[in-house]
């Protein structure tokens, strides 16, 4: 397995309370494949994306538990200098606004190139050549290496950005919600180019989103979170023909089909908990429509079938499913 997540916790602990940001998440990540970490903001997808690349702020972050092993080895053990070359090396991260995560006063040209250089053993004319190859691979002519992220459209800074997370050819790249700060036409062609470059440069990918949308472009796992938990995981086939959880069902009722007579969409009712002060058992219990006595006191164990698994108490011994 090329990544594996074993029961990682993550709070933050602020003036307000402590926030319960990821609450034992696991997953694995195979190589070549991608999976879809899906939810409304403050599921807690983010922090899962940043304590890969440990990069939580320490404080008012704490990683309480769990275990991230990442070609085989623990990445929690590994020393400062250890991570800095598999961070953006072996793994990078696709950031949702690319305008902050580039460096206004240098050229794009000279972003890509300083990242190969610090990972590669090449010299600054080769690593320069290898942005400039890479700024074609992401259809950017190469002749606009020497301009600045504000010279580009926001499509063109997403494109550089993706040649960025790719100039080292990393084993694994981390996309956090890459086309939400897109407008619809441009989202389509960087998830084709996403899709494409992910299939030439055999990358593992994990897809940061609330769009099922995009999921089902590209991902062939997806795993839902709902108040820092994965609530359901399965292949793109099972979440997206056979969805058990009635979060998950309610995030497909959110999506307009053209082929329904329907013009109305049907949106969860409520808000996602406040993460200082999360509901006793299924944190989805005061939106659920399907919400039992049981649900109010007895948090739900996970149950799988077929490799998909579901934490539902509609599932689990004596739920009203068995
Ligand atoms: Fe709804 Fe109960 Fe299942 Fe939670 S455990 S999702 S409240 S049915």
């Amino acid at each position: 397995m090329l990544l594996s997540v074993k029961d990682l916790c993550v709070k933050y602990v602020t003036f307000e309370g402590i926030v319960h940001a990821v609450n034992g998440v696991s997953f694995d990540i195979p190589e070549r494949g991608t999976l879809g970490l899906v939810g409304e903001s403050g599921a807690g997808k983010t922090t899962t994306a940043l304590s890969l690349m440990r990069l939580i702020p320490v404080p008012p972050g704490i990683v309480e538990r769990g275990k991230i092993s990442f070609e085989g080895r623990d990445l929690d053990a590994l020393s400062g200098e250890e991570m800095k070359k598999i961070r953006g090396n072996r793994i990078s991260m696709i950031f949702q606004d690319p305008m902050t995560s580039l460096n206004p006063v240098l050229t794009v040209g000279l972003q890509i190139a300083e990242t190969i250089a610090a990972h590669q053993n090449m010299s600054e004319r080769e690593a320069m050549k290898k942005a400039r190859e890479m700024l074609e691979k992401v259809q950017i002519p190469a002749a606009r290496y020497k301009e600045y992220p504000h010279e580009f459209s926001g499509g063109m800074r997403q494109r550089v950005g993706i040649a960025m997370a790719l100039a080292c050819n990393p084993r694994m790249i981390i996309a956090d919600e890459p086309t939400t700060a897109l407008d619809v036409t441009i989202q389509a062609q960087v998830i084709e180019l996403m899709r494409d470059l992910r299939d030439e440069f055999s990358t593992a990918m994990m897809l940061i989103t609330h769009d099922l949308g995009v999921v089902g472009e590209v991902c062939d796992r997806v795993a839902v979170m709902y108040a820092g938990e994965i609530v359901e995981e399965g292949s793109l086939e099972q979440i997206f023909e056979h969805a058990r959880h009635p979060y998950t069902n309610g995030l497909f009722r959110c999506i307009p089909d053209i082929d329904e007579d329907n013009s109305r969409i049907q949106p969860i009712s409520g808000l996602m908990p406040d993460p200082c002060d999360l509901p006793a058992g299924c944190c989805f219990h005061p939106r659920c429509p399907e919400c039992m006595e049981i649900c109010r006191t007895r948090k739900p164990a996970p149950f799988t079938e077929n490799g998909q698994m579901v934490r539902c108490c509609l599932y689990t011994r004596g739920g009203a499913g068995q």
